[in-house]
């Protein structure tokens, strides 16, 4: 496997951790490091099956609490899904997101026009917006893709003679 270098990204985040006064530790570092290489926004529990072998002393609990102290220094993004868990991403460059409802998979997505435009007025009334992001729910290529295949199958195996002989 190829190792990426992900060395001004590294450096960034230790310095958000110095400056916030946390210790860059051996697994906070590692945790970090696999969220920067993941490009599929893993869940908490994700994370941490691939990091177990790796760091055998790591447990859940610390992955769920260095996730929270990594978000509040907005050095990752939870993302709230249909699904139960949360997902994770380090925090990069500003991107949208696609959740596609069949296989869970989440999709990154630029959309400049949507960045530059204003947020309504009325919204000053219920309070002071952090961040927008957009969230797009649907079926991903590859599943819309697997349920036209199933269903030519099985268009194929109707139109097949009855005296064809079984396996
Ligand atoms: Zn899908
Ligand atoms: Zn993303």
């Amino acid at each position: 496997m190829a190792a990426r270098n992900f060395q001004p990204q590294l450096q960034r985040f230790e310095q958000i951790c110095r400056d916030a006064g946390l210790k860059v530790t051996h697994q906070r570092l590692e945790i970090y490091r696999e969220l920067l290489a993941a490009h599929d926004h893993p869940s908490a529990e994700a994370l941490y099956k691939r990091l177990e072998k790796r760091l055998p002393s790591l447990s859940l609990d610390t992955v769920y609490r260095t996730l929270a102290t990594f978000e509040q220094l907005e050095l990752v993004h939870r993302l709230e899904t249909v699904e139960s868990q949360a997902r994770y991403e380090a925090l990069t460059c500003r991107h949208h997101h696609f959740l596609c409802a069949e296989c869970g998979g989440v999709f990154d997505f630029m959309w400049e026009t949507f960045d530059t435009m204003h947020l309504p007025p009325t919204l000053e009334q219920i309070g002071a917006a952090h961040r927008t992001t957009v969230i797009v729910h649907g079926t991903c290529a590859a599943c819309a893709r697997a349920v036209q295949d199933a269903t030519e199958q099985v268009t194929e195996i109707a139109t097949q003679p009855e005296t064809s002989p079984t396996r």
